[in-house]
């Protein structure tokens, strides 16, 4: 919790709206592709363009990925749930209606529990319900937004992909459990694998509605939702603004106006982006086109017993395998859990694994905009790589190369090592021919060594390094001018 959360006298009431693109192969009414990078309006059909006498057909796994959601949130799910049509004109829907749910969700009533400094907080989850997503429309001009443009183009590619709209009780007190929230949400999904959780990318999007009261009262204040939050990062700045912003306000004049607000990233500030829409505003009916979603029970259980090990028991597990917290949790909500597992079943210490996973190729896929987990990684290369610095074959420096390479698809980290030619030299006779040649370079520092300046070994050793351009083995280097020079001269 920051200074100003808890220096005031308002609490925090934060309620995220998270939307998840599903990776089904299909859209979810009908069978246009779901391919990225595909020409504009290419991937699209008369169902999802919104042609007269076109119907719609559920897609079933857009329907089991609901449910595997909803059962990993503990959520209930409902026997009987309706698509609706919400009602709403804009460019980028077709239909002129997006087909969603209304009064009841597929499922229901879940909790996600969140770890945060420490602290256990029990997150509810009010619903996880199903919906289609809209057109892209792309706004020529400077502005890059709808005001100022000067054309718009839209792309209807995206129209009718599946989504999955999951609403969190207000029960979220300050930016870092949102962000902890939102971390562990998208953990969950990639666990699942029903998306690749993209948040910079659009494929996982955040609202969050925030909104404060006096501490130790329990009526909601006035709230406003906060849109464009693409990184958990964004979203803890967002969050943290808007405290700020409504504190203010609410000391100043004691009035907030609901409305919708825009987070612009490079500014760090929210601005007002519409007044709020109510519920009455979409006239939500029944869609008379699509049968009930009555999933039968025995589908249902086949699914709880097929769900995967989510991320909290898999840091348990980690942590128990000996792993310190912060390393487990930056592997799990990375989704590179996998990668440790069998790394570790190919013979990898556990604690190693996770150092190269969590320093180097998270870095790594960092830089290039890649999903850590989506890296091309097997652990049994992992563990051949951590084998080769643990005897010696390679030194961490090395390793970086030989793994740089190793993910750049140039073979297993023997390979790379052998055509990069980035082995460590420990072939004794070569060392020593090394630690002559600097010893003869750098008679000075040979002389302050013998002398008992044991500290004056190091320029000697850095020449070496540096005449094998990194691959001397630096503790057999260090070994053997220790041996010229120290015991030379205490025989002497
Ligand atoms: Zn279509």
């Amino acid at each position: 919790m920051s200074a100003i959360e808890q220096a005031t006298g308002y609490e925090p009431v934060i309620g995220l709206e998270v939307h998840v693109e599903l990776s089904t192969a299909t859209k979810m009414f009908c069978g246009c592709a779901i391919d990225f990078g595909g020409e504009p309006n290419s991937r699209t059909c008369a169902v999802c363009l919104g042609q007269p006498g076109s119907l719609p057909v559920p897609n079933a796994r857009a329907i089991e990925y609901a449910i595997r959601l909803g059962l990993a949130l503990d959520c209930e799910v409902i026997d009987h749930s309706q698509f609706h049509r919400k009602n709403y004109f804009y460019p980028d829907m077709p239909k002129n209606y997006q087909i969603s749910q209304y009064d009841v969700a597929i499922c229901e009533r879940g909790h996600l529990e969140l770890e945060v400094d420490g602290r256990t907080t029990r997150v509810g989850i009010h619903r996880v319900h199903m919906e289609e997503d809209t057109g892209k429309t792309v706004h020529v001009g400077t502005s890059g937004r709808i005001h100022g443009a000067d054309y718009s183009l839209v792309d209807y590619n995206r129209a009718g992909i599946p989504l999955l709209e999951v609403v969190s009780e207000p029960d979220l007190r300050s930016a870092a459990e949102a962000q902890a929230y939102l971390t562990e949400l998208r953990a969950i999904v990639l666990a699942l694998g029903i998306s690749d959780a993209k948040l910079e990318e659009g494929s996982m999007r955040c609202d969050a509605n925030v909104s404060l009261r006096p501490r130790g009262t329990t009526a909601f204040g006035t709230r406003v939702e906060i849109k464009n939050l693409n990184s958990v990062r964004s979203l803890g700045r967002a969050v943290a603004h808007e405290i700020e912003r409504q504190t203010d306000l609410l000391d100043e004049s004691g009035v907030i106006t609901q409305e919708t607000r825009h987070w612009d990233e490079d500014a760090g500030v929210t601005s007002t982006l519409r007044a709020k829409e109510e519920v009455f505003d979409y006239r939500y009916f029944p869609d008379p086109d699509l049968v009930a979603v009555e999933p039968a029970p025995a589908w249902v259980a086949d699914l709880t017993a097929d769900l995967p090990e989510l991320p909290a028991a898999a840091r348990a597990r980690l942590r128990a395998g000996g792993l310190d917290a912060d390393r487990a949790a930056t592997v799990v909500a990375t989704g590179m859990t996998r990668i440790l597992d069998d790394a570790v079943a190919a013979g990898a210490p556990v604690g190693d694994a996770a150092k190269w996973l969590t320093n180097e190729v998270l870095g790594w896929s960092n830089e290039r905009g890649i999903e850590p987990a989506a890296v091309g990684l097997s652990g049994s290369d992992l563990a051949a790589l951590v084998a080769m610095i643990a005897d010696g074959t390679l030194s961490t420096r090395l390793g970086r190369q030989v793994l740089d390479g190793v993910l750049a698809g140039e073979g297993t980290p023997a390979q790379v090592a052998s055509t990069r030619g980035l082995e460590q030299v420990s072939d004794a006779a070569a060392l020593a021919r090394m630690v002559d040649a600097a010893i003869a370079a750098q008679p000075d520092a040979a002389g302050r060594v013998r002398a008992g300046n044991h500290k004056a070994i190091g320029a000697l050793v850095g020449a070496v390094m540096k005449a094998s351009r990194g691959q001397a083995n630096p503790a057999l280097v260090n070994e053997l001018l220790r041996a010229r020079l120290i015991n030379d001269a205490l025989d002497g």
